[in-house]
Order: structure tokens, then C-alpha cells, then sequence
């Protein structure tokens, strides 16, 4: 800490690079050490991050916070954001220029995710921030940096990461919560469910860029139908009753703003655990379930859509189907063979974001363009076949056609934001009224590819240098490419996308993406080394972990490699 002290006296009033001495060096403090993973070169240029190291002697994080695993995620994740909320009021915040006298961590949103902002292990207990070493123009101004080191941060560390210092009852229902949400969302495959949601929850959020619930005097509580109801065990919550939706075709009808994209968006976001308070931290779904949406203009890499389109004008093959840019129809296609391949059990559709001519063909059309004259094959003719040959589930909003009753095994009905069942009444009117389509979805699904990414088609360099860097939830830059994530919808939070962006560079730079191994296969082994050792593979500077990465799923990995545009396989 005197030697801190020393080097910004001596460096006060200089240029500031003499900032750089402090890179790679380690601080004694009383109650922890301080180590300056990297320091910024410019006050404008992105923050310097350091990590404060605390011993377990210390700290005294009990083993019952921290074992087993799921518990050490949520205790982290907890972690992370008592310092968000104490660093606003123990730290001045800017003073000079540029990011000067900032201090950050990352920002948690809704969900609890495995993150690497802090790490407790049984040893220690590491945090890693985000500062703004102070300057006015380009010089140092080492009083600040003093008051910000050697006072702000102790104050910090000893009001939001030694034990005794933390309220109770928050610490143990986060880390309850996340271990009852993944509890119940392994129960699931045993009770022959897809998705679980409690009664009592709450599922309308404040608005479409606002997370938080929707406040309970506003919303419509969820109570799940007599005829759907189930109990699950949880660890720490006993018995939970709710809706459960069994595996097979489920559709979600009902009249427009009566509620079906809440319920579907409530399930596509329960593959992760939420806060307590969040109203979804009781809805589960299966953690291999995947949004499908249309997504016109995406580029498609060799990917077999025959299922689902054959027959293009030109004779364009569709076994392995290339495009630029491709159509609504062909789009969703793709998404859905490329998360057959990367291993989604569960596909998520809602009819606002689908191509119509996708998802239908009524008897007229058939009529009038013939099967030979339309290359595709709806949704509607291979969604059994997905069931049956895959064993993928599916569930569909879908409130514009009845055509899909033939082929539902459960209808759940929004009616003013309550959920019904209507499976036997939807059954009853199908049997009445025949919509007297041929089935056009031959005798079984079809084959899904496994490629093998080809790594001289993926260039993370800009010129000579390695350019990787994730703007918000949406876009990924790769080198000169730019990979669109704006419709992938199950990335929740920006310090994925950080993650994803790094992955991929990961398992270039160690040869996992080989050019010989399927993309399933790199998945996996991606998924082992994370589970082995944990998200800091990720950093591109071995000796620099990285404070902002939050672990993205094996889909969304593969979802931002088949967009990126470079990208090529073998098959
Ligand atoms: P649909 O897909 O059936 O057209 P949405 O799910 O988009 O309907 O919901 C329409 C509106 O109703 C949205 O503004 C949504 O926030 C609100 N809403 C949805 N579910 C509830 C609920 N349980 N309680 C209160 N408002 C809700
Ligand atoms: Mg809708």
C-alpha cells in the first residue's frame, strides 16, 4: 500500500503513460491485495481493470454460500451487484478528464449468470473492477488516483465483500432462488414437461427496453389452468405448484394483446435462473429450448433446408443451401436446421415474428399454386415429424390459424391474460370443420447436417491486429466483420456477447475449430473447457482475466458463428 502510495507521488503531474508501471503489479493492503491486470494508455481510452483479492480468512464466505456450484454462480452473481449498488456511494465518480476517477463493475441484469466480475473459491474471494486512473488533460493526478485506490476502494471491499458486512436474507434467497430454478428445470425431462411456470408469477415486464416486471398492481397474475396443473419439488421453496407444458406440439392462442408473446417471451428467457422479485424466478423452461424466428437478410452457410424448401426457380440446391441473403422463409429454415445441429430440444415460435407463408398453406393455395410450383414445405407439415423422428418439442403462438389444431397435442388459450386450456375444444372443432389440406411434409423429417466449420474462413483481424469487440446484446465486430445478433433473442445480457465474441477466437487460436470437427463437437468442448475452467479461457491475455464476461449458451455460440458472413464449411 506505501508502495502504491510512493509511485503516485513520483508519477503525480507526469504524462500519463507513466501510469504504466503500474501494470502487472500487485498491492498489500491490510485486508486485501489490489493487482493491476491492465492499465489504459489514455484517460479516453477503455478503463483500466484491477482485481481486489481478499483472503477467505477474511472474508469468511461460508462453504454452504459457495458449494455446489450453482450456489458459487449465484454467489458471485449477488456479489457483482451489491458492489453496482455500493459503488455510487462510497466512490466520487469522475473528476479530470475522460473516464477519470471512474469506478465500475459489471451491471447484472435480470438474470443470475455465471460470471467472472467475482470469483469466491474457497480461498479467496476476487473482484475485478473497472477505473478511470485520473488525469486532467493527459497528466496524472496521483492525489486523486490516491483517494480513489487507498480509500474508495478499501471502503468498498469492506462494505460489499467480507461476509459479515452483508445483509443476510438477500444473500440466501438469491442464491435459493437460483438453486430451486435449477432444481426444477432438471426436474422437468423426468415429469415429461417442457417448461414450468408457477402460480403467482409474474410475466409482463415494465416495457420493451425495460426488464424489471411489470408492477403487481398493473399485471395479471399467472394461474396456471385446473387441467395443466403440476407441483414440483424445490429445494428450498418445498412444493410448487403451476402450469406445466408437457413435451410434444403446444400452441398458444387467443385474440390479439390477450397475452401470448408475454407467455412465450416469459419461457424463451427462463432457459437462464432470475432474481428474486422478478416474477419469472418459479417459470423454468427446458435449458436446450431455442427461439426461431424469420430473419430476412441473414447470410445462410451451407445448411440443409430441404425439410422445409425444395424445388427453388434455377434448381438451386437446397441440401446445401447458401445465400447472402435470404428470404423470410429460407431464413427461418436455416435457424431452425443450424439449432437442430447445434443440439436445441425445444423450439420456441411466435407467429409475429414468422414468415406467414412458412408457417401456413391452406386448401386454396394448394389449389391454386401447386406443391411442385412452392418450394416450401410450412411448418405445419413437419412439426409432427420433429416430434416424432427428433423427439424436439415444439411451442407455437399462433393465434391466426386453426389449421394447427389437427396436428396440437395440448392448446393453451390467453383469454385477458389468463391462461385456459383448450385442447378438447380445439380438437372437437377440427374434427367439424375439415380444413381438407394434403399433407405436404412426406414421410419423415429429413437429415440434419452436421458441418465442420473451417477456421481460414474466420479472420479476427483487423491488419495485423486481433479486433474483437461486442457492441451492447446486438452485434459482435470480428475482425473487419460485423456479426448481427439483433435477432438472436436469447443473448440477455451484453457481457455474453463479450463472451461469444472471445469464445470464437478461443477455440480458433486452440485448434478446436480445426476444420475436421462437426460444429456440435466444438460446442462440446467449448462447453467442458468453461465447466472445467471456467469463463477466463475466454481472455485473449492470459495473465489479464477479463471482469465483464457472463456465459453465453452453446446456441448462442453457434448462432453468432452461422452469422458470421466469412464464415464457410465443409459438410
Ligand atoms: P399478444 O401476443 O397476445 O398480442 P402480448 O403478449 O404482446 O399480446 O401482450 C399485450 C400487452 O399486454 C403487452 O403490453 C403486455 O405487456 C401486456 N400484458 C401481457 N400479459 C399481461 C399480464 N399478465 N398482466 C398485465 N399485462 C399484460
Ligand atoms: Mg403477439
Amino acid at each position: 500500500m506505501e508502495n502504491l502510495k510512493k509511485i503516485l507521488t513520483r508519477i503525480d503531474g507526469k504524462g500519463y503513460k507513466a501510469y504504466k508501471d503500474l501494470q502487472g503489479k500487485t498491492f498489500q493492503f491490510p485486508d486485501f491485495e489490489l493487482d493491476f491486470y491492465y492499465v489504459q494508455g489514455d484517460p479516453f481510452a477503455g478503463p483500466s481493470q484491477v482485481a481486489v483479492k481478499i483472503e477467505q480468512k477474511r472474508a469468511r464466505f461460508p462453504e454452504a454460500t459457495n458449494k455446489p456450484r450453482i450456489r458459487n454462480i449465484a454467489l458471485n452473481d449477488y456479489l457483482t451487484r451489491v458492489l453496482h449498488k455500493e459503488i455510487p456511494g462510497l466512490c466520487k465518480g469522475r473528476r479530470g478528464t475522460g473516464k477519470s476517477g471512474m469506478v465500475a463493475v459489471d451491471n447484472p441484469g435480470q438474470e443470475i449468470l455465471e460470471r467472472s466480475s467475482v470469483r469466491v473459491s474457497p480461498d479467496t474471494v476476487e473482484a475485478r473492477l473497472f477505473i478511470g486512473l485520473p488525469a486532467r488533460g493527459r497528466r496524472v493526478l496521483g492525489m486523486q488516483a490516491e483517494e480513489m485506490l487507498l480509500e474508495e476502494i478499501p471502503k468498498l471491499v469492506q462494505k460489499s465483500l467480507l461476509f459479515k458486512s452483508l445483509d443476510r436474507t438477500p444473500l440466501v434467497n438469491h442464491i435459493q432462488a437460483a438453486e430451486d430454478q435449477d432444481f426444477m428445470r432438471k426436474s422437468l425431462e423426468e415429469k415429461g414437461l417442457i417448461a414450468f411456470i408457477a402460480n403467482g408469477a409474474i410475466l409482463p415486464r415494465r416495457s420493451g427496453i425495460d426488464q424489471r416486471p411489470l408492477e403487481k398492481k398493473d399485471a395479471v397474475v399467472f394461474q396456471s389452468p385446473p387441467s395443466l396443473e403440476v407441483e414440483l419439488d424445490s429445494p428450498h421453496s418445498g412444493k410448487v405448484k403451476g402450469m406445466g407444458i408437457p413435451r410434444g406440439i403446444t400452441l398458444i392462442v387467443g385474440g390479439g394483446y390477450h397475452g401470448k408473446s408475454t407467455l412465450l417471451r416469459a419461457l424463451e428467457r427462463s432457459v437462464y435462473n432470475h432474481i428474486p422479485g422478478d416474477g419469472r424466478d418459479k417459470v423454468v423452461t427446458n435449458p436446450e429450448a431455442l427461439k426461431i424466428r424469420a430473419e430476412d437478410g441473414r447470410r445462410v452457410e451451407k445448411v440443409n433446408i430441404k425439410p422445409f424448401i425444395n424445388n427453388l426457380p434455377y434448381g438451386q440446391d437446397t441440401s446445401s443451401f447458401c445465400s447472402e441473403e435470404a428470404s423470410g422463409s429460407t431464413s427461418q429454415a436455416a435457424n431452425i436446421l443450424e439449432g437442430l445441429e447445434a443440439g436445441a430440444r425445444v423450439l420456441l415460435m411466435d407467429e409475429d415474428t414468422s414468415a406467414t407463408n412458412f408457417m401456413i398453406r391452406d386448401m386454396r393455395m394448394q389449389k391454386l399454386v401447386a406443391k411442385d410450383k412452392e418450394p416450401i414445405t410450412p411448418f405445419i407439415d413437419k412439426v409432427r415429424q420433429l416430434y416424432n423422428d427428433l423427439g424436439v418439442s415444439t411451442i407455437l403462438v399462433i393465434g391466426g390459424s386453426g389449421d394447427y389444431f389437427d396436428i396440437a397435442d395440448t392448446v393453451i388459450m390467453m383469454d385477458e391474460y389468463k391462461a385456459r386450456e383448450v385442447s378438447k375444444e380445439a380438437q372437437l372443432i377440427a374434427g367439424e370443420y375439415k380444413t381438407h389440406r394434403l399433407k405436404e411434409g412426406g414421410e419423415n423429417f429429413g437429415r440434419v447436417l452436421q458441418r465442420k466449420p473451417q477456421p481460414q474462413s474466420l479472420n479476427p483481424r483487423k491488419g495485423k491486429k486481433v479486433k474483437i469487440k461486442s457492441r451492447a446484446d446486438e452485434a459482435i465486430q470480428f475482425g473487419t466483420e460485423n456479426i448481427n445478433l439483433h435477432n438472436v433473442e436469447q443473448i440477455v445480457h451484453p457481457s455474453q456477447t463479450r463472451a461469444i465474441g472471445d469464445l470464437i477466437f478461443y477455440a480458433l487460436r486452440e485448434k478446436i475449430i480445426d476444420g475436421k470437427k462437426p460444429l456440435k463437437e466444438i460446442l462440446e468442448i467449448i462447453e467442458k473447457e468453461l465447466e472445467e475452467k471456467g469463463l477466463e479461457i475466454a481472455s485473449p491475455f492470459s495473465n489479464q482475466p477479463q471482469g465483464n464476461y457472463a456465459r453465453p449458451r452453446a446456441l448462442e455460440i453457434a448462432a453468432a458463428l452461422n452469422r458470421l458472413r466469412t464464415l464457410r464449411v465443409k459438410v
